[in-house]
């Protein structure tokens, strides 16, 4: 699908329909004493990197990976746009202003053929 375009304005609008997909991966940790006595689990050197995309969409941007305290996995959150679908906007406006602004162009419009007739009937 192409880019929304205004049906008045003639402007593009609109934002990509992004999803977002949750990444979960594994990466060698071990587990550290703390000063208070208990332990947690941090990485063992450097981060595996996030598993490649696989997906058809394209990938907008990877945030931050960071090592989950719930299971010792890495976990990054994907935003994917499928290439074609835009969102927002009132379609097929851009805005309500340009809505508004059609209706009553097409009011006006409709009026002025009205009277025409009329006035080629008597
Ligand atoms: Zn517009």
């Amino acid at each position: 699908m192409p880019r929304l375009k205004c049906a008045y304005c003639g402007k593009n609008y609109g934002r990509r329909n992004i999803t977002s997909e949750t990444v979960r991966w594994s990466s060698p940790t071990k587990q550290v004493t703390t000063t208070s006595g208990g332990s947690v689990t941090v990485l063992d050197g450097p981060a595996t990197p996030a598993p490649a995309y696989r997906g058809n969409g394209i990938v907008v941007k990877e945030h931050n990976a960071y090592l989950s305290a719930d299971n010792g996995r890495m976990v990054m959150t994907r935003d994917i746009w499928d290439g074609e679908t835009w969102i927002g906007g009132y379609a097929p406006f851009c805005t309500l202003r340009c809505a508004l602004a059609y209706a009553r162009a097409a009011y006006a419009a409709a009026r002025k053929p009205l009277a025409k007739r009329r006035g080629n009937r008597t």
